[in-house]
């Protein structure tokens, strides 16, 4: 055997010996909604090679969660997938999803920032999220946080002021990249150690879309949804007067997250301090209702079509029920009827009340919620 072989290459090393280590790839931590911002600032991010993880937040007050969980079967699955997972998968990145729920409700009772136009506690909901975004980054090993975020697109979390506070009491100083805006504001310490280059970063501001969207197209990037708002249960006008109303009669500590999914639909009339009747508007309505009636008094027409009815709060009186079903009554198809049958059921018992619609807008205007 001939000794004439050519050794194989050794690994490059250093001069100590030690195999010499590629540079660690910088690797950023990115709330991504599924949105037109969030998926271009980890666009930005990954064409600077930098690794991303997408992490998408659950707060209990999502509408597109809601809207999930109420669809009926063979709905179009386009308008029912989860954005957040659609923008990871188009961008080939991981992304978690993590639910906020366990002590979100505190962030919405006593914001330290106060409430939006409603019962939106934005700044201390993005300094909540972001928080947890930080013990995220930790666990990663990751290098900075990176947000979609652009200055003066949102009135209440979205100005520098705000954007300086959620970065401190978030903890994240320093460590909090906003791509979309990065040249209108202070330098992070990314940049600053060079791991990103702040130079294809943006400076946008401002409530305008066009570039975002001319942007992301550029890029391959068109099956996006629209920037539409109202994606969020706690800035919806209606929502907030019923959350209101339930914290008043219920006060916060009694307060749970069926109480805050009975509030996402139905008609709700408040009959007494610690009684409401809340009516379905529609097949999707009723089917969701239907999860909420062990313990409640449930009320429904046999022979006519109409909605479901259930009582909250408390267990009502028998002239209380017979109201209830007069009400329910005159949302079914019989509501121009004489007499509607109504089928009552509640813990241990069930029975029928024949009742006359009720029609007085002097009297059940001022329930309503
Ligand atoms: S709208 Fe405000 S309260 Fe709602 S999720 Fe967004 S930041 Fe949080």
């Amino acid at each position: 055997m001939s000794d004439d072989v050519t050794p194989a290459p050794k690994p490059s090393s250093l001069p100590n010996g030690s195999p010499a280590q590629a540079p660690k790839r910088p690797k950023a931590i990115v709330l991504m909604s599924g949105g037109l911002d969030s998926t271009l600032a980890a666009k930005l991010l990954q064409e600077q090679g930098i690794e991303v993880l997408g992490v998408n937040f659950s707060t209990g007050f999502c509408t597109t969660d809601h809207k999930r969980a109420t669809a009926k079967p063979g709905a179009d699955p386009k308008k029912l997938r989860h954005e957040g997972l659609r923008a990871g998968a188009d961008l080939g990145v991981p992304v978690e999803i993590v639910d906020l729920r366990e002590d979100y409700l505190d962030v919405v009772f006593n914001p330290k920032h106060g409430y939006g136009a409603h019962m939106n506690p934005c700044v201390d909901c993005r300094a909540h999220m972001l928080k947890k975004a930080k013990a995220i980054m930790e666990r990663e090993g990751a290098d900075f946080v990176a947000t979609g975020e652009v200055l003066g697109q949102r009135p209440m979390s979205q100005r520098k002021d705000t954007m300086r506070i959620v970065e401190k009491d978030s903890g994240l100083e320093g460590r909090l990249l906003r791509p979309l805006s990065a040249k209108r504001l202070k330098p992070t310490v990314p940049e600053q150690e060079g791991l990103v280059d702040r130079e294809k970063l943006l400076g946008l501001q401002g409530r305008g879309r066009r570039k975002q969207m001319d942007l992301i197209e550029a890029r391959g990037i068109t099956d996006y949804p629209l920037p539409a708002g109202g994606c969020c249960f706690l800035t919806d006008e209606a929502y907030a007067r019923k959350f209101r109303d339930k914290m008043a009669h219920r006060g916060q500590g009694r307060m749970d997250w069926d109480d805050v999914a009975l509030l996402k639909i139905g008609r709700h009339f408040r009959l007494s301090p610690s009684l409401k009747l809340v009516v379905g508007r529609n097949e999707e309505e009723n089917a969701f209702l239907e999860r909420f009636a062990e313990g409640r008094v449930r009320f429904e027409s046999p022979d006519v079509n109409g909605p479901v009815g259930l009582t909250d709060e408390s267990l009502p009186s028998p002239d209380e029920e017979r109201f209830c079903a007069a009400v329910l009554a005159r949302y079914t198809d019989g509501k121009h009827a004489e007499r509607v049958s109504v089928h009552v059921s509640g813990p241990g018992f069930e029975r029928t009340h024949e009742v006359t619609p009720f029609w007085d807008e002097a009297v059940l205007g001022p329930m309503r919620v």
